[in-house]
């Protein structure tokens, strides 16, 4: 039995919370007391949007280290992205990350199902199949599901799991050669990716899983009109979420004159105008959900020039620290709605019931314990991550995940506060 003692459960007022057999349950006086004063109490973040690269090539990450990463960002559940080598679209490939995630045993890794077969954007995967084993968010993620007729017929029967298709909102006949936000392409000689080929399909999507009744969720929102879609489509009732990631919400499109390819990422990073769009619409709860869009990439595919470079940034370990500097510090959100969006809806939006609980009496013991007076640097090769590209090199956060629990076992302990 361990005691947590003082600690400021959602930023509410200091409390003990006892644990035993991965529960959280009544103190009864008898436990080991760990001081945690001075630290605010989480439940476990739940990232709706992860690519741990596993199966794959492990250059850039494997479930392993990913789950490290994990980890230490704070999070006790991680979905992984279907975008893998091979692509996850099979039952047989979800199983095997999700067991694989298990044997590591610092996160549960909760397998996202590819909506057609290899991700090629023609064919349907096995949805059933893969739904039969417990798969119920799905995505092409990394492309976009274009086709109307193929995404019609993925609704129809991701809709009748009662699952969610998660899509990378990208009109591909608008992005091609896209390298950068079309506000700053012109001046940077480079080919743009116009914002309207991400809300046209939000657009789209959201009359589509109205029609067919089957939920929709927009991965990583990068516009301000994208976001006004959003608010219209949840305005008629239609099934849809919305997410967006930290870079999204702390960078703009002018970091893209530095030239350096860990500013590149699809979506594009946007204005000053959308990212303020976008976090105004994570405070309103017209944006659901944080999610990281953990991408990593071997370094040889960063260190590179721009249009080269493959796109993406890590996410994991910074995610609670981006969010806590955006909107904590600056009191647009309390830990309590940094909670909800980044537990408790990514919880709900995958149908995750054992993550995502207040932490109450008889839920299970998976916490995450943020000093929010604790200034530490980022530095690529001092993360989990085989990969480095984080688009945060030399940044100063003011707060910072000191210890993780997943059901009551440590996974992370920066200071040994439970050795
Ligand atoms: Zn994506």
């Amino acid at each position: 039995m361990t005691l947590l003692a003082g600690l400021d459960v959602l930023g509410l007022g200091a409390r003990d919370v006892a644990i035993r057999d991965g529960l959280v349950v009544e103190p009864d006086g008898t436990e080991r007391r760990v001081d945690c004063s001075g630290l605010i109490g989480l439940p476990a973040l739940v990232d709706p949007h992860t690519h741990l690269r596993d199966p794959g090539p492990g250059t850039a990450e494997t479930i392993e280290t990913g789950s490290l990463a994990a980890a230490r960002g704070g999070y006790g559940a991680v979905c992984a992205m279907p975008n893998t080598v091979p692509v996850a679209d099979t039952a047989e490939i979800c199983e095997y990350e999700r067991r694989r995630g298990e044997e590591v045993g610092l996160v549960d890794v909760v397998p996202i199902g590819a909506v057609t077969r290899g991700e090629l954007g023609e064919r349907l995967a096995d949805i059933a199949g893969m739904g039969a084993v417990g798969v119920r968010m799905f995505s092409d993620d990394g492309r976009c599901v274009a086709r109307s007729d193929v995404m019609r017929d993925a609704l129809t029967e991701i809709g009748r799991l009662g699952g969610v298709l998660a899509q990378h909102s990208q009109d591909p006949l608008l992005t091609v050669g896209g390298q950068v936000d079309a506000g700053v392409a012109e001046s940077l000689g480079m080919p743009g990716w116009p914002g309207m080929a991400e809300s046209v399909i939000v657009a789209r999507d959201a009359i589509m899983a109205a029609e067919l009744g089957c939920r929709v969720h927009a991965c990583h929102v990068s516009t301000a009109a994208t976001v006004a879609v959003v608010r219209w489509a949840k305005a008629q009732g239609y099934p849809i979420t919305a997410e967006a990631t930290p870079h999204h919400l702390m960078l703009d499109h002018s970091t893209a004159h530095t030239g350096d390819p860990a500013y590149k990422v699809n979506p594009p990073l946007r204005s000053v105008a959308d990212v303020e769009a976008i976090r105004a619409a994570l405070v309103d709860g017209t944006i659901d959900v944080v999610g990281t869009d953990h991408a990593p990439h071997a370094p040889e595919t960063k260190r590179t020039d721009w249009c080269e470079a493959s796109m993406g940034m890590l996410g994991l370990e910074t995610a609670l620290a981006v969010v806590a500097e955006l909107f904590v510090v600056t009191g647009r959100l309390a830990w309590a709605d940094v909670a909800d969006r980044m537990s408790y809806a990514p919880a709900r939006l995958v149908g995750i019931t054992g993550h995502g609980r207040p932490i109450e009496v008889g839920a299970p013991a998976s916490l995450c314990l943020v000093d929010p007076r604790r200034t530490w640097r980022t530095h690529g090769r001092d993360l989990a991550s085989i990969a480095e590209n984080t688009p945060y090199e030399g940044m100063e956060f003011s707060t910072r995940v000191v210890a993780t629990l997943l059901r009551g076992r440590v996974t992370y302990d920066l200071d040994s506060r439970f050795a």
